[in-house]
């Protein structure tokens, strides 16, 4: 807690200027709260001396002014201290955002995507929300009580006493309630970013909901994170909403011994009226500081809890830096060479084994073999979402380690089965290939890819805007786009994910005209499913259970007869050929 309170003020003191008119304002506004109460005992003690009308006018104006300069001073410590606030969750955010950018895919593989969403805005909203309130009223709070107590044993010690009477017992209560409250704010945080986590899967996952008719399902886990959170929540407020109560209880109490107690010693002449009065202001002046710290610790205790989540994103390491020798390429051949390279994701479980092959500029290689085999390991590999365990990768006879990882993907154009698509227009979907290009280049890029003419049937043209999935287009029509938007980028490697579903003849044969084209002169993986489409392919490569059994062209390796030949026959007499 201490390391987090340390590190949100280090993001404060950035704003420095701010802070010290914020406290400039504080200290202002504190001293005339103690003046107003004083004067007001001054003015009682007066009026029974004999005051008259003059004097006590001007006595008035007086209080008016004070009271009105307090609030100005209360304003303005508001106004900045918003501005302070704002700018820091404004770092931090951005910070948290940028960071997100940089972690390596295994990180969002982890996580759920609406529990680390609940991080970005839910706990950012907690940090914002106290820092608004929380600094200023521990500051004030502080300085009220320090300045109400001077002031209290200045004008009677003995009535002073008895207001302190009621401070332990205040502070017993507190500590049993904030003990408490703590572990249920924290316990809040957790279930709001669980449940926000199942509201997005649920969200993405519709489809395959209603598919398998989970619905219920859902509805009852979802039932039983709602109720996590209702508990958390309800025992968080239920025991901060003490702290009020208490206050004003004690308040009364301490009230009643001072007004009554004040006035044997008044009628003793041992003080005056005045000063009772005064104390009855100042000693509610001086438990409501105590009040206000104690609900701004329960928000201290909230906004901790929130920041301490941001941190744990922000703490994540990065995606592994690239080595200091590390080259940028501009352009490739395409020579790409798998030296026994080993790697496991699970440390047991040996996900690729020695693996080794060699693909020559310009040519293609199909990945053949069952679910689960390692296709898809050789490709995040190639593309360095993951590094090797052992053996090494080279292109161009280049080790993949000593150079960039943003250069190297720039050389690589992905066409997968499910084309990510985004909530802007066909044109920004195509230009995501290569940010920079003109609109002629997308169009002629469109046209190569044999999108262009269905994009001109769509309402606006390259203007339309698609939903985030691409629902509005069919699975061809999203092939066919991602394959425009690898034309545009040019790369030297691309890497294809054959589609498992049909698709109707006609666009299929439309998308395999145009990626033969955006073959054409490029190194190209393919990550095979139905076998028929890699008989030309210069390079087969069939992996099992991570290991890479047999090698060759189609011919070579059905004169075999070994597993190739078999997955061959299986799959023509089931018909998928
Ligand atoms: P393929 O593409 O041939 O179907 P993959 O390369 O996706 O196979 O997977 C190879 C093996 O690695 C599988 O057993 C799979 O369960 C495992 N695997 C894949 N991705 C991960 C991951 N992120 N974490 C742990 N294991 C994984």
């Amino acid at each position: 807690m201490n390391g987090t309170l340390r590190r949100m003020w280090s993001y404060m003191a950035k704003e420095k200027g701010l802070f010290l008119l914020v406290i400039a304002m504080i200290i202002i506004s504190s001293v005339l709260s103690l003046i107003g109460p004083y004067l007001m005992g001054l003015a009682v003690d007066g009026v029974l001396a004999g005051w008259v009308g003059r004097e006590l006018l001007l006595m008035l104006i007086w209080l008016i002014l004070i009271y009105f300069l307090q609030s100005g001073a209360v304003f303005f410590q508001n106004y900045w201290m918003i501005g302070i606030a704002q700018n820091v969750v404004f770092y931090m955010r951005n910070q948290l955002f940028s960071h997100l950018q940089k972690l390596p895919i295994s990180f969002f593989q982890k996580r759920q995507h609406g529990e680390l969403m609940s991080r970005l805005t839910n706990d950012m909203e907690n940090v914002s929300r106290t820092l608004n309130g929380a600094v200023i009223q521990v500051v004030t709070s502080t300085l009220t009580l320090i300045g109400t107590i001077v002031m209290m044993l200045w004008l009677s010690p003995l009535l002073t006493v008895l207001t302190l009477l009621i401070v332990p017992v205040l502070f017993a209560g507190m500590k049993w309630i904030t003990n408490r409250t703590g572990t249920y704010f924290k316990e809040q945080q957790k279930n709001l970013g669980d449940m926000n986590g199942y509201i997005e899967e649920t969200i993405s996952g519709q489809k395959i909901i209603k598919m398998y008719s989970q619905e219920k399902r859902v509805i009852d886990e979802f039932e039983i994170k709602n109720e996590a959170l209702r508990t958390s929540s309800y025992w968080a407020q239920a025991y901060s909403g003490f702290i009020p109560k208490l206050m004003n209880m004690l308040n009364n109490i301490s009230f009643t011994i001072i007004v009554g107690i004040g006035g044997i010693l008044a009628l003793k002449g041992a003080v005056s009226i005045g000063v009772i009065v005064t104390f009855t202001t100042y000693s509610r002046q001086f438990t409501r500081p105590l009040n206000d710290l104690a609900n701004q610790f329960n928000m201290i205790l909230s906004a901790v809890a929130g920041a301490e989540r941001v941190f744990q994103i922000i703490d994540e390491k990065a995606e592994g830096k690239d080595e200091n020798e590390a080259k940028t390429i501009s352009s490739l051949k395409g020579d790409i060479v798998f030296d026994q390279v080993s790697f496991s994701y699970e440390e047991e479980v040996a996900t690729l084994q020695q693996v080794s092959f060699h693909a020559p500029p310009g040519k293609t290689v199909a990945l053949v073999g069952p679910t689960g085999a390692g296709k898809t390991t050789v490709i995040s590999l190639l593309s360095r979402f993951y590094d090797a365990d052992e053996g090494a990768i080279y292109v161009d006879g280049i080790d993949i380690k000593s150079i960039t990882r943003q250069s190297l993907r720039r050389q690589m154009a992905f066409v997968l089965q499910d084309s990510v698509l985004f909530r802007t227009t066909v044109r920004e979907n195509i230009r995501y290939g290569k940010l920079e290009a003109a609109n002629d280049e997308v169009v002629e890029a469109a046209k190569n890819a044999n999108a262009h003419d269905f994009i001109m049937k769509l309402p606006d043209g390259y203007d339309t805007v698609l939903t985030s999935e691409g629902s509005d287009l069919s699975q061809g029509q999203r092939q066919l786009l991602s394959i425009a938007r690898a034309m545009l980028a040019d790369p030297s490697l691309l890497i294809l994910d054959e589609a498992t579903s049909s698709i109707d003849t006609i666009t299929e044969m439309k998308i395999s005209e145009a990626l033969n084209k955006l073959m054409e002169g490029r190194t190209t993986f393919v990550i095979a499913h139905r076998l028929n489409t890699i008989q030309h392919a210069d390079l087969i490569l069939v992996l099992k259970d991570g290991k890479v059994i047999e090698k060759g062209t189609d011919k070579e390796l059905m004169e075999r007869k070994g597993f190739y030949a078999d997955l061959v026959r299986t799959q023509r007499q089931k018909g998928a050929v």
